[in-house]
């Protein structure tokens, strides 16, 4: 039997469970972190509007007096969204090109950023010249050069293009994935399983 709930009697509880997956129109997600969702009365409001295509629908239904939908659990923009050609220099994008890892010593948590060249010493703040650090390596480094601090980094920091950090995103998948969004996903954390 199908689950049946009013749209108004739908709280926040449903409003997770029955996300809606939105894919570009070439089907990839719009983003992968944070993983683009709707919720399912925004994936419905925009399936009317002829927006969206549904490719897959949970087994629950909305009801109103005149129709019944199935709640979509992916839909596909009709019209291509053409992703921007630069990364904006964000906390979060610095964060997500290192991987959320202290780029001298690979800690997680407890996350500043580090100016290599120090501001002091003239260092800007610039994707190159800005690294992830856990707060250790950060005290440590204070002032100093890289050498004079004894550390080393783990990896050259590049300006990132937007697809370096999707593909970035595809690292860090939500602890909810539905079975019918995984066809259109493709977590690299899976794979390493
Ligand atoms: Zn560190």
């Amino acid at each position: 039997m199908q689950e049946v709930f009013n749209a108004d009697e739908a709280g926040f509880c449903q409003f997770k469970r029955n996300s809606a997956l939105v894919l570009n129109a070439d089907f990839r997600p719009l983003s992968y972190y944070p993983l683009s969702l709707w919720n399912w009365q925004d994936a419905i409001r925009a399936s009317i509007s002829n927006r969206v295509n549904i490719i897959a629908e949970y087994d629950e239904v909305v009801r109103s007096p005149s129709v019944e939908i199935k709640i979509p659990s992916v839909v596909v923009l009709k019209q291509y969204i053409r992703p921007t050609s630069a990364s904006a220099f964000t906390r979060f994008n610095l964060f997500l090109r290192d991987e959320f890892k202290c780029q001298y010593c690979g800690s997680k948590g407890d996350m500043t950023f580090d100016h290599i060249v120090p501001r002091s010493k003239g260092g800007r703040t610039t994707w190159e010249n800005v690294v992830a650090s856990c707060q250790k390596c950060n005290l440590r480094k204070g002032s100093k050069s890289i050498k004079n601090a004894g550390l080393s980094l783990r990896q050259k920091p590049i300006k990132p293009d937007p697809e370096y950090l999707r593909n970035q995103g595809r690292k860090f998948p939500p602890n909810y994935l539905h079975d019918s969004w995984l066809d259109y996903l493709y977590w690299d954390a899976e794979l390493e399983a």
